[in-house]
């Protein structure tokens, strides 16, 4: 399913606030939806350059509103925990689907 008016943004043009996190899908803290990484809604009139913002139209989530979906791992096997002490993946045990809610836990 594609976000209408979403459009993908290279990694090396991304704003990315999260690290180097490698994941198929991000979540946005905002709406607590998913989708696929590196898309995002562009407004270009916003008066700062934080203008890549959450992919969902009806959503105002910016750039730091965005975390990757995928835990990451320590070179130990160790899971590194999010900003928010908590796992995604760990919660739902799959990937997610695009327009559901999936609220922290
Ligand atoms: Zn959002």
């Amino acid at each position: 399913m594609e976000l209408e008016g979403a459009v993908f943004i290279p990694k090396k043009e991304r704003h990315v606030f999260y690290g180097e996190v490698q994941s198929e899908f991000e979540w946005c803290l905002h709406c607590e939806r998913a989708f696929k990484t590196g898309f995002r809604k562009i407004i270009p009139d916003h008066n700062t350059d934080a203008n890549q913002y959450c992919p969902y139209p009806t959503c105002d989530g910016s750039a730091i509103d965005i975390f990757p979906w995928e835990i990451d791992y320590y070179e130990d096997g160790s899971i590194q925990e999010n900003a928010f002490g908590t796992t995604l993946v760990r919660t739902y045990g799959e990937l997610p689907e695009i327009g559901v809610r999936y609220p922290l836990t």
